[in-house]
């Protein structure tokens, strides 16, 4: 994949994640978590919503830091072991950071 394909689909990814990041944050669910803390109730549908919200903040950050691999030329480029990410994965996931083996290693030790 080329670094112009990359930067367009990591900018899209980027906009779509801005957009749900907006809309899970005036969430009324969420907004009401408050209220539903005393009442015991609902509290399902906010932790969702707050799960939700981890996940596309976590993405957001993974994105960034590919675009800004992308400025420096190092896109493409495993950050632990500086290897090639194979192109498959990075087109399948344009803001993988590191190469499957890396990846591997670093979901283990969590
Ligand atoms: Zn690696």
């Amino acid at each position: 994949m080329d670094v112009t394909t990359a930067r367009e689909r990591l900018e899209d990814m980027l906009a779509e994640l801005d957009r749900s990041i907006g809309v899970l944050q005036g969430d009324p669910v969420a907004i009401r978590e408050h209220s539903a803390a005393d009442a015991g109730s609902d509290l399902t549908d906010a932790d969702r919503t707050r799960a939700m919200l981890t996940v596309a903040t976590t993405q957001r950050r993974a994105v960034i830091d590919a675009i800004k691999r992308l400025d420096e030329g190092s896109y493409g480029q495993c950050v632990d072991c500086r290897g090639q990410v194979p192109e498959g994965r990075l087109e399948a996931r344009p803001e993988a950071a590191r190469c499957v083996q890396c990846q591997g290693k670093r979901e283990r030790r969590r």
